[in-house]
């Protein structure tokens, strides 16, 4: 047996059932643990053994819990049985007991996580098959080492883990050659006592990193936190209008926004450090975009879409209109679809578009006049997102851009943001067609 999964004592108790607790249970098992040695527990799921963490610790008596980042690792009840000697890890560090060769990269951030780390996985596909990009987005990295195992998975020669501040904050064993910090903003302060120890649990990720860990310039307080701790030759800060990138030509990238241009001038430094091949570099500028957020649809009759389905918040929706406007060609006009079903929001905040010259408004769905009553914003609107289209079909002409930035949620219509979404892409695949 693996020597690090033997050491660790029984029971071994699975706190938190979601994807990454199911990963670590089917890893504990392929690698040799006793059913009778495993437990599991969540507090709100009723397919567990335990429910009641004081009956879990009582009755099961764990020797190791095995913490899912959904879990708060300060819950009183786990910091007591840290107290009693009980060995506290995670699925990641389940994962990295497994890992011969593999060169590790890491990616953390407020926001730009995904994104990046996207980017980074679409660059690796060009060159390098074996390649796993999973963690807190898409696969979690115990289902590598269960494919390693079950001889199903080739060994990686990269490696691209996506990792947020719950699995820095336990991860023993991780160990990193590079990694990416994409910005810094207050976020998830629920589960963190300050912003400072919010930054510092982020910041971590350099203590694991053996080569350069990688700041975004434009990436919110990070480049002034970077300067707080003290700056080490290890850190890199990076920016869009770093000399070394200009002959890359980012600028003709798919992906949409400034933002995206940071996220892919970073993207592109690491792959450069890495001595990635340019055709990385070259497939990261094809790469459109997450399903769903600020996705290049391409261009079709002329005429650009973009669908960002999942922008449920005014902050997205001035993103995406920002972004799409300043990228508008010569002389043609934004559409931007809004609406959906309201929860309350801020559509106040979006009057600031009004300035902007040649954007026009469609309002659809269940909050159609709300949103229009309350932003002040003009336009036509309709009771449902097709009709909206139909009207957006007879009036866009070559050199168009047509945004699905709606804010509000797809619940009135749709049975999530990524069915509205697929509905918009397949109306898009008709027209293109027409
Ligand atoms: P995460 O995985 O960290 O939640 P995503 O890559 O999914 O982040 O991006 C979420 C949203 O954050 C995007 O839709 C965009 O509005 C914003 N965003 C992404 N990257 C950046 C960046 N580099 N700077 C500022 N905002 C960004």
């Amino acid at each position: 047996m693996n020597e690090y999964i033997k050491n660790l004592k029984t029971p071994i108790a699975i706190v938190g059932m979601g994807r990454s607790g199911d990963a670590a249970k089917k890893l504990l098992k392929k690698a040799g643990v006793a059913a009778a040695d495993i437990v599991t527990f969540d507090g709100k799921l009723s397919a567990v053994d335990f429910n009641d963490p004081n009956k879990l610790m009582s009755e099961a008596k764990p020797g190791t819990l095995v913490v899912s980042p959904g879990v708060p690792l300060a819950s009183p009840w786990i910091q007591e049985a840290k107290k009693q000697g009980v060995h506290i890890t995670s699925e990641i560090s389940l994962a990295c007991a497994f890992l011969t060769t593999e060169r590790l990269i890491g990616v953390t951030g407020s926001v730009g996580k995904s994104t990046t780390v996207s980017l980074l996985g679409a660059g690796l596909a060009a060159f390098s098959p074996t390649s796993f990009v999973g963690g807190n987005l898409g696969i979690p990295f115990a289902e590598y080492a269960v494919g390693i195992l079950e001889g199903t998975h080739p060994i990686s020669e990269w490696v691209v883990l996506e990792l947020s501040s719950y699995q820095l904050e336990n991860c023993e064993g991780l160990q990193l050659e590079y990694s990416i910090i994409t910005y810094f903003t207050s976020n998830h302060l629920e589960r963190y006592e300050s912003l400072e120890h919010y930054y510092q649990t982020k910041w971590k990720i350099l203590s694991l990193t053996k080569k350069t860990l990688l700041l975004n310039k434009e990436g919110g307080d990070l480049v002034e936190y970077f300067k707080k701790c003290g700056s080490t030759d290890q850190v890199e800060i990076v920016s869009r209008q770093d000399e070394k990138l200009k002959s890359l030509r980012l600028e003709q990238a798919l992906l949409i926004g400034q933002h995206n241009q940071d996220n892919l001038a970073i993207a592109s430094t690491l792959a450069l450090q890495a001595g990635w091949p340019h055709s990385a570099i070259e497939a990261m500028k094809k790469f459109t975009g997450l399903s769903h957020r600020l996705e290049n649809l391409g261009v079709h009759r002329g005429v650009r879409f973009i669908n960002d389905s999942k922008a449920t918040a005014m902050d997205s929706v001035l993103i995406a209109t920002t972004a799409a406007f300043d990228t508008l060609s010569n002389g043609g006009k934004l559409f931007v679809l809004l609406g959906g079903r309201d929860k309350n929001l801020p559509w106040h905040e979006l009057g600031t578009l009004s300035h902007f010259k040649g954007i026009e408004f469609v309002f659809f769905g269940e909050c159609r006049q709300i949103a229009k009553e309350k932003s002040l914003l003009p336009g036509v609107s309709f009771n449902h997102l097709n009709e909206a289209l139909d009207y957006i079909q007879s009036s866009v002409k070559s050199q168009d851009t047509v945004l699905l930035s709606p804010g509000g949620t797809s619940l009135d219509e749709f049975t999530s943001f990524e069915d509205r979404g697929n509905f918009f892409k397949k109306w898009v695949s008709s027209f293109s067609t027409l």
